[in-house]
């Protein structure tokens, strides 16, 4: 089945800077300070060679970019996908560290990848590719340096490989390397469904700002992966009519509302969303223009464009995915009265339980399920009031207000730290 699949690397990357710019000019940010937020601490580039099944050779690339590290060790995902380059890793790098300081998170940012299709591996194949990634990147990372987590087309066992590749060369074990591990071995309770739990909290509290009953709101939300698989079925569960999902290879909707569990074991079954029995089949590029409350786009960066964002009917957009919308786009759904909440913050919901599975781990002490869902949703909630609050002082959009909010807190941090020497 062919899949949809576009790079975007450097528009991302383009976009990071541009939102940076504009927070830098609002906060009358000096220019040696921009330029230093504007480029990665470190970067390395990697290759990972590898010994498929049937005894060839191969050599991926592989990156790792550690974009700031000035309010404590750097955090981000690895993400797996034929479309992952040094821009796109850079751009999401740099939301990683605009991301851990809205929330109050003492990470600083970092984000890496390999460029290649897992589907297209073997599971043998997929743990010597995280194995060797993980051994050349091993002087880089650490509990206290840099700590990955699962991104797109990596999961929890990719975790537990790479938490097992460097504990071995540790010579312990080192639970604190990465988080998003498995809940039998380091993992979190609540950590799977932490960011879709995060971005349903803040649909919800987003229609709540604009005086909608879940129960009168629809929904249509792109990519059915970790995130937008959870959010489609945590809004269901709150009473949203779901009527359109997507994955990369189509998209199917019913007006009545889709059931999402079924659906979710229709993709087990099949690996994708298409034929879902009880749907009709839409052109993936329909579901972001439907005429729906609530838009979710949660699968890859740059698919609300200048070319498409006019026709966006929905009136809330929440962004599961990093990166989902242009500064162009943004500027039309703006003027189209569109409440936009930016990534930055909607998804932060995996950060934060990363956060509290490092927390756990480093402790070596478990939290029960309602404790971390509780701190999840307190700490989203007071973060939305704390965003909300400052977005209508300062009278400005709450991408822009929650990426200044976020730069202030890192150039404070810097600032307070001072230069060494
Ligand atoms: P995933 O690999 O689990 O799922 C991605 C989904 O998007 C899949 O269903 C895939 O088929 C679909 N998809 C890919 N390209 C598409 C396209 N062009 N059109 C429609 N669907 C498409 O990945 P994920 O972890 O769910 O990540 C999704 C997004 O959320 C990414 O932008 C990621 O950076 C972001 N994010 C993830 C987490 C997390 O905890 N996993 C946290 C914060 C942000």
């Amino acid at each position: 089945m062919k899949a949809l699949l576009e790079p975007n690397g450097s528009g991302a990357l383009a976009a990071a800077k541009q939102q940076l710019r504009e927070a830098a000019e609002h906060l009358h940010l000096d220019d040696g300070t921009l330029e230093f937020l504007s480029e990665a601490r470190r970067e390395l580039t990697v290759s990972v060679p590898l010994r498929r099944d049937d005894g060839t050779v191969e050599a991926l690339r592989g990156y790792r970019v550690q974009h700031n590290l000035t309010r404590g060790p750097a955090k981000g995902g690895i993400r797996y996908s034929p479309i992952v380059s040094l821009d796109e890793v850079r751009a999401l790098a740099m939301w990683m560290t605009w991301k851990c300081a809205l929330l109050g998170v003492p990470y600083g940012g970092a984000k890496g990848g390999i460029t290649f299709d897992p589907r297209s591996y073997s599971v043998g194949e997929l743990e010597r590719i995280t194995r060797r990634y993980t051994s050349e990147i091993a002087h880089f990372i650490g509990p206290d340096r840099d700590i990955p987590a699962p991104d797109i087309g990596t999961d929890e066992q990719t975790m537990a490989w790479m938490m097992d590749t460097y504990s071995v060369n540790a010579g312990h074990t080192v639970l604190g390397v990465v988080t998003g591990k498995p809940l039998g071995f380091g993992g979190s309770r609540g950590r799977a469904s932490a960011t879709s739990r995060g971005v349903s909290h803040v649909c919800l509290a987003a229609l709540e700002s604009r005086g909608i009953a879940p129960t009168t709101s629809t929904a249509a939300v792109q990519g059915f992966g970790k995130v937008g698989r959870g959010a489609a079925q945590f809004l269901q569960d709150a009473g949203v009519r779901v009527m359109a999902v997507s994955d990369q290879y189509g998209a199917v909707a019913d007006p009545n509302g889709l059931d999402i569990r079924a659906l979710g074991a229709h993709v087990d079954a099949t690996g994708t969303v298409v034929d879902f029995p009880d749907s009709e089949p839409i052109a993936a590029d329909e579901l972001l223009l439907m005429d729906v409350t609530l838009l979710v786009p949660a699968a890859v960066e740059g698919v609300l464009t200048e070319r498409n964002a006019s026709k966006v009917r929905a009136r809330i957009l929440v962004e599961g995915a990093n990166g989902p919308t242009t500064p162009a786009a943004d500027e039309l759904l703006q003027s189209n009265d569109v409440l936009v909440v930016p990534d930055i913050f909607a998804n932060a919901g995996g950060v934060l339980v990363s956060y509290f599975e490092w927390i756990q781990g480093n402790q070596a002490y478990w939290w029960s399920e309602q404790e971390v869902e509780d701190k999840l949703r307190e700490r989203m909630l007071r973060a939305w009031d704390q965003l909300r609050e400052r977005a209508e002082t300062d009278g400005r959009p709450l991408r822009a207000t929650a990426t200044a909010m976020a730069v202030e807190r890192v150039a404070e941090a810097h600032r307070l730290r001072g230069l060494y020497p």
